[in-house]
């Protein structure tokens, strides 16, 4: 245990942020070098079948210890950072023995605020590991390798706890959405696998939203000015009416639980022509095609005012809710809910309002909830995670190993 931190410290030196505008994989260089780092400890820990890819996909296997047969199970991590906040020189402070109140970022006046993040209220006595508050942590998801890593080397030097054959793969560019893209389900070998990537103690997720997105495309006319006197069409124009018909309350920041949303995350353009781009969510796949069918109806609607086609809609399907791939293997999420209870941690069974490389996993034949790493507020400055939390962590990781070698699936 004396080690989690500091792996977790060391691999949060990496710079790993992701870049969606790079088409390789991994879209950058920074993960490779990450990677190669996490290659060799994984052979320094004797580890069979450890391999890198050429996309930067790491896997490895610890081999069963028993003698009959036992499911494999998996663990799954990703390296890169996301690319929300800079990743670049991340300089941790630990916090000892919180005894509440805001604790200092560094050198400016930002500060990490129990009256904006009560949950700080309930890590009184823990040990936080904060940012300095120019970049993020990276706890998301450098916690998850570290915690997975350490619960590896704890089995190896634990030979007395029984265990089936363990995998563990580490994923590139997840927070740019492709982290399963390249994943090779067959040779990764598990029956099933858990992301470690979840953010408070007890966290375990297998429902996820399903997600669309969605161009519309307003055409204009251009004229100077001066003479554009029943001439001229402003795109733009078109694009906010557009906008002013999508229902107000029904975005992200209205909206939580199990509650979907339409998100206009960008518009662009200019007089001759405006994008506006939507993302789409909705737990319930059909609710998310009805968001579809109105926003069709909207498309139409205008267009039927301004006399002429102007406006276009182009709609691509993201990912989909892992939940109807995870609950015809309802003992996964039993084994993780009873690995947790028996590690004194109370499972907290929530929806996430996002997607995960697990998600996509589950649909391509590995089912894969998400578990807690003990992390807070990621993709930002105000990022932390505490000791505990990814010491409890390490433990379920370990449990479950323990679990699924007695468990008859
Ligand atoms: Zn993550």
């Amino acid at each position: 245990m004396d080690k989690l931190i500091e792996r977790f410290l060391r691999y949060v030196s990496f710079e790993t942020q992701s870049n969606s505008s790079v088409a390789h994989c991994p879209s950058t260089e920074g993960q490779r070098v990450l990677a190669e780092q996490l290659k060799n400890e994984l052979i320094e820990l004797e580890l069979c079948d450890v391999e890198l890819d050429e996309n930067g996909y790491l896997m490895a296997r610890l081999p069963s210890n028993v003698d009959h047969d036992v499911p494999a199970i998996g663990f799954i991590a990703h390296m890169d950072t996301a690319p929300d906040a800079s990743g670049k020189d991340v300089k941790p402070q630990i916090v000892e023995n919180y005894q509440g109140g805001d604790i200092a970022l560094g050198v400016g006046d930002e500060v990490l605020s129990p009256i904006q993040y009560p949950d700080l209220n309930k890590l009184h006595g823990h040990n936080i590991i904060t940012t300095d508050g120019t970049t993020l942590l990276g706890a998301d998801n450098k916690a998850g390798v570290a915690e997975i890593i350490t619960a590896i080397a704890y089995l190896k030097a634990n030979p007395e706890i029984k265990h089936g054959d363990i995998c563990i793969g580490f994923t590139p560019d997840e927070e740019i959405g492709r982290g399963a893209n390249l994943f090779d389900v067959e040779k990764f070998g598990a029956k099933w696998a858990y992301t470690i990537d979840g953010g408070p103690v007890g966290e375990l997720e297998y429902e996820n939203f399903n997600a669309s997105s969605a161009d519309v495309i307003c055409h204009g006319v251009n004229v100077h000015p001066g003479t554009a006197k029943n001439k001229m069409v402003n795109a733009m124009n078109i694009a906010a009416q557009f906008q002013l018909s999508m229902p107000a309350e029904e975005t992200p920041e209205c909206t939580e639980g199990y509650e979907g949303f339409y998100h206009l995350v960008a518009m662009e353009g200019g007089v001759a022509k405006t994008e506006l781009h939507y993302i789409l969510r909705d737990f319930d796949g059909e609710s998310l095609e009805r968001r579809k069918t109105f926003m069709q109806e909207r498309v139409d609607e205008l267009n039927s005012k301004l006399e002429k086609g102007r406006v276009e809609l182009k709609i691509t399907d993201s990912y989909r809710n892992m939940r109807e791939m995870v609950e015809p293997h309802a003992h996964i999420i039993e084994l993780a809910k009873e690995a947790m209870v028996e590690c004194d941690v109370k499972p907290l069974i929530k929806p996430i309002r996002g997607g995960t490389d697990g998600a996509r996993l589950s649909f391509m034949g590995l089912p894969c909830p998400n578990i807690f790493t003990g992390g807070y507020n990621f993709h930002g400055i105000h990022e932390f995670i505490t000791v505990e939390g990814m010491e409890q962590a390490v433990k379920v990781i370990v449990k479950l190993a323990e679990k699924a070698a007695s468990s008859n699936e």
